[in-house]
């Protein structure tokens, strides 16, 4: 065996295979209790605080269901387009690990709450519509910490700790049907509909929804077939896939793999696989060729949950505005095409121009500035657009300075330089750099004269009637006063000084 396997060129394996994807991604809930206790379901409390007899499985100790879960998974459902289950039960997952007390896990196994909806997603442009096979409420496990190793992981440590403050808390399952014919587009696609059920699910306000501390986290399924052969590959499941990028990577490389392994008459094995952040490669965990056996059955300690249907129309009331709506609202409304619309998104700006065009600032106007100068900004401090330290509202009062003619884009730039050097807002760097336009004809005839001065011939050519040499003059007056002059009005003047005395 050797570590790093074979890979195909990803343009020659989309040529040859066609990948099928599916997803399962596991999205904490920020319920104020546990799942079937009352222990605080906060994160960071210390080491082993959040826990009661129930979540800590001792004997005698019996289960509640949390009601606010429940109605948060339906509405998940309901905003997925699923159909909600009139009855269902948890069952028991019977299996053994160090950082789960019980050694079981409640969980739904062939009773989901919630089957059969979809998602669409956008991809260049194109829409794909990516079926939601279930969305299921289980528990979820502690944490072990390895100590004394190199890799944090268990072998090599000198002891391990755990930490059962996550065992019990709400974990809501969403698992896609198998998604075919995205060709190419199969890594991209991957990341869109993670990208939008993550909105989703902010907008639904069920989850903190951050990656990088695992309140969600997407398992990503991946298989390849010989183009036209109408079958479908065996699949792997890369686990624990903790950001948008990896998530895309990770079908990437899969696809890359899978081909190699194929090209060489191979099989691919189902199997678990993990994913490495640092080479955006994956090796193989368990196999699955031999199904576990957890002996599900279905939970004694709790009653089945049925919710009525008017339970469930009441909590469909109270979905707020989904992603994909207001999208289409905010398109329709600002009046841009697609491809502006996808640039908004993909530059992450699309809440901050909301809200700058909510502040007063013409749509345009705040997509250019977010877009352009501020997502320069960005890039160049290696930060998200949302972290730069300048508001919605500062940008809308720079769009409206600059509408009024107080500043020219020159001078908005240094404006914004001063917001995010932190000098205060907008108004009080204008007036505490004295960045505005000139427009006063006194002071600006004073540097058009000192321009003419200057230049003897450019100013004998107008007076010839060749206007169009005014330019010159004009950037003279521009640079002498830096920047800060009306430039049209500066036009103006020195046509009126050579032509009509
Ligand atoms: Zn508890």
């Amino acid at each position: 065996m050797t570590d790093v396997p074979t890979l195909v060129p990803y343009d020659e394996a989309i040529a040859r295979y066609e990948p099928v994807i599916g997803l399962e991604t596991h999205v904490e809930l920020s319920t104020v209790t546990k799942m079937f206790c009352g222990s605080p379901a906060e994160f960071g409390a210390e080491p082993n605080a959040s826990v009661c007899p129930v979540c800590l499985g001792l004997p005698g100790s019996l289960p509640v269901v949390n009601r606010a879960a429940i109605e948060y998974t339906i509405r998940i459902g309901l905003a997925l387009n699923c159909s909600i289950a009139s009855w269902c039960r948890f069952a028991r997952k019977n299996y053994f690990y160090p950082d789960m007390p019980k050694n079981f896990q409640i969980s739904q196994y062939d009773e989901p709450l919630c089957t059969d909806g979809w998602l669409d997603v956008t991809v260049d442009e194109t829409r794909v519509r990516v079926g939601i096979e279930r969305v299921h409420l289980e528990e979820d496990t502690g944490k072990s910490l390895h100590v004394g190793g190199a890799t944090g992981r268990i072998h090599g440590a000198d002891y391990s700790l755990v930490d059962y403050n996550r065992a019990g808390i709400p974990l809501v399952e969403v698992v896609t049907k198998p998604i075919p014919g995205t060709g190419a587009l199969a890594p991209v696609v991957a990341r869109a509909y993670v990208t939008e059920l993550r909105e989703l699910l902010r907008a639904l306000g069920v989850s903190d929804v951050r990656m990088e501390e695992g309140s969600l986290r997407s398992d990503v399924n991946t298989s390849l077939a010989p183009r036209g052969s109408g079958a479908w590959g065996t699949r792997t499941e890369t686990k624990n896939v903790n950001s948008l990028r990896s998530v895309e990577r990770a079908v990437r490389f899969e696809i890359e793999r899978q081909a190699a392994v194929l090209d060489g008459g191979g099989r691919v094995i189902q199997e678990t696989r993990h994913f490495h952040e640092d080479s955006g490669t994956t090796t193989p965990g368990r196999s699955k060729e031999e199904a576990q056996d957890y002996r599900y059955f279905p939970e004694p300690d709790l009653v089945p949950i049925a919710p009525s249907p008017e339970w469930v129309e009441k909590l469909r009331a109270t979905l707020p505005e989904l992603p994909s709506a207001r999208q289409a609202r905010l398109q329709a409304e600002w009046g841009l095409s697609d491809g502006e619309m996808a640039a908004l998104r993909n530059a992450g700006a699309l809440d901050l121009v909301a809200e700058t065009v909510a502040a007063g600032a013409a749509p345009a106007e705040a997509g250019k500035w977010w877009l352009g100068e501020l997502a320069r900004r960005a890039n160049e401090s290696g930060v998200e657009l949302a972290a730069l330290p300048v508001a919605p509202a500062q940008v809308a009062r720079v769009c409206e300075l600059v509408a009024s003619g107080t500043l020219n884009d020159k001078l908005a730039r240094l404006v914004l330089d001063g917001v995010l050097a932190g000098e205060g807002s907008p108004d009080e760097i204008v007036a505490a750099r004295g960045l505005a336009v000139v427009s006063d004809d006194a002071a600006l005839l004073a540097a058009v004269d000192e321009a003419i001065a200057a230049n003897p011939e450019v100013a004998a050519k107008i007076r010839s009637g060749k206007t169009a040499a005014a330019g010159v003059l004009v950037g003279a007056v521009m640079k002498a006063t830096r920047g800060q002059a009306d430039a049209a009005r500066v036009g103006e003047l020195i046509l009126q000084r050579l032509t009509e005395s």
